[in-house]
């Protein structure tokens, strides 16, 4: 089976988030299963620098607006999966972010740059000259590949690729004037409600929600939420009306780099049988920090996009809650410039107490994941989330909003789950200050009674939410996709290991 893996950005090509990560896993998971699977992102600068065994496969032409392009072919650098790269130094070679100049404004042309990129992503289905290779199915991510679904549906029925998109987050949904409309390359009918239209506006999330064969979200629970609720932002219209080819599939974690046994940034390693290193990387990344040496201080790591998503603001308020409470935070995180400057101002009137790192640093993220007692991932909403299922492997007890993947992942301290050995952190309902200090407040209580915290903990480091078991569930969507479109049954049995591990369509979850 040969799929196709747009996106965006894939770690450690590019990364502004959760969405690299998956990327950059699940197309190696798929690979391990057999599958001939290669991922299309932009030629950002990072990328190209980055790409292993970088060589120029195919020459795209020239368009008047975006100038020459062309596909550069490479391997991703860790599991090798084969890379395209489509460079358009007009669109994508760029000083700043990856979707904003430097100061955090969308680039202008964002429309077009995505366009451009997704107008590629179907050349490709379709069959490049120069490249002996076209997909059965095409794994489109987030809005920044919405388009291709709908591009795919302009194809002849019997000469396409099945297409499969999946949504990371929906409250980013590639919104954009219809000005932009007759650049995209769709029949002029599909600007209309039951296209990609919303609201008089373009929107590229929707265009793949509308258009693509199945549609998954990145977790079961998340999946009943933007059907079912305000959750939806806006298209849960939409994706109720295609309940029966939508479900959630949880992310998988890479435990081959986040794994505190193997874990090459911490400064030494620790597993579930022996945690006596967790504390030595406690009192490292203390000292790094500038936080003051008490082990008897539990360390609570909030490592985060600072947004109002993840609650940023709401950490705020707690700080002078905080304050009053004997324990230590250490905030890792950059995004919204206010509550950025709002941490370095907090932070550098509580030394000692409170350590405030701005900024994206992967490195610093892993020690103090590591050195953390826990980890406080608060959401509005969280879609999947992969920080908490990072934290449960480090023995850093997670402290959730119960909302989405956080729902699907944590299972809170409460007796009875203690006694089932299935607790593994704290959880919280209502997105508040007092529900959210509450939380703190019994999470602390559990930190002063080290056998049970030592039980949570080892509880958590042995969940296992590897790749397998999610990667089975994309094959299993895969394989039913390729059946219907083509009669024939392409997986081999073997591969999928068990019929649990297929996702389920939401109307079922929904019943349960
Ligand atoms: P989201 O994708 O919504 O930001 P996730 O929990 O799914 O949230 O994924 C966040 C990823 O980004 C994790 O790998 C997390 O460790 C990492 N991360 C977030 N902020 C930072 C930061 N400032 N520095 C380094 N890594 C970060």
């Amino acid at each position: 089976m040969r799929v196709l893996f747009v996106s965006s950005e894939a770690y450690p090509l590019a990364k502004t988030g959760g969405l690299a990560d998956v990327s950059g896993s699940l197309p190696a998971a798929l690979a391990s299963f057999g599958l001939d699977v290669r991922l299309l992102i932009p030629a950002y600068p990072m990328a190209l620098d980055r790409l292993a065994n970088p060589h120029s496969v195919a020459d795209l032409g020239e368009d008047v607006r975006v100038g020459p392009m062309r596909l550069i072919g490479g391997r991703m650098p860790d599991s090798g999966v084969p890379v395209w790269l489509l460079d358009c130094p007009h669109l994508f070679r760029r000083a700043g972010r990856l979707y904003t100049d430097e100061n955090g404004r969308d680039w202008p042309d964002n429309a077009r740059r995505f366009a451009v990129f997704n107008h590629v992503a179907m050349r490709l289905a379709r069959g490049l000259r120069g490249i002996a290779w076209r997909p059965d199915v095409v794994h489109a991510n987030d809005w920044h590949a919405g388009l291709t679904p709908a591009l795919l549906k302009t194809l002849p029925a019997n000469d396409r690729p099945a297409s499969l998109f999946t949504i990371h987050n929906i409250a980013f949904q590639g919104l954009f004037p219809p000005g932009v409309f007759p650049e995209l390359g769709l029949a002029p009918a599909a600007f209309s409600p039951g296209g990609v239209e919303y609201y008089n506006q373009v929107s590229f999330l929707k265009a793949g929600i509308r258009y693509a064969d199945e549609v998954t979200t990145v977790s079961p629970t998340y999946a009943r939420e933007i059907a079912s609720s305000e959750l939806g932002f806006g298209l849960q219209g939409v994706l109720s009306e295609r309940l029966e080819h939508l479900s959630g599939i949880l992310n998988g974690v890479d435990y081959g780099t986040w794994d505190p046994a193997h874990d090459h940034h911490l400064p030494c390693r620790y597993d579930v049988g022996n945690l006596a290193n967790k504390g030595e990387c406690k009192r490292r990344i203390r000292e790094e920090f500038g936080l003051d040496p008490d082990p008897e201080v539990p360390l609570i790591a909030f490592i985060s996009r600072l947004t109002g998503q993840k609650m940023a603001d709401v950490v705020l308020e707690a700080l002078p809650w905080l304050d009053r409470q004997k324990a230590q935070l250490a905030v890792v995180g950059q995004g919204e410039p206010d509550i950025e400057r709002a941490f370095r101002e907090a932070g550098a009137g509580r030394n000692g107490r409170v350590a405030v790192h701005v900024g994206y640093d992967e490195p610093v993220a892993h020690r103090v994941l590591a050195g953390a007692d826990m980890l406080l991932a608060p959401a509005r909403f969280e879609p999947c989330g992969l920080t908490q299922m990072y934290a449960l492997r480090y023995g850093t007890v997670p402290l959730v909003r119960a909302t989405g993947g956080l729902s699907d992942t944590v299972v809170d301290v409460g007796a009875r789950n203690i006694r089932r050995d299935i607790a593994t952190g704290y959880r919280f309902r209502d997105a508040t200050l007092a529900a959210m200090t509450g939380c703190i407040a019994r999470a602390l209580e559990g930190f002063r009674q080290p056998a049970l915290w030592r039980h949570i903990q080892r509880a958590g480091m042995k969940q296992d939410f590897g790749w397998p078991q999610s990667a089975a569930r994309y094959l299993a969507i895969c394989d039913r996709l390729l059946g219907a479109a083509s009669g024939v049954s392409r997986l081999r049995a073997s591969a999928v290991r068990g019929d649990d591990y297929v996702g389920e369509p939401l109307a079922q979850q929904e019943g349960e």
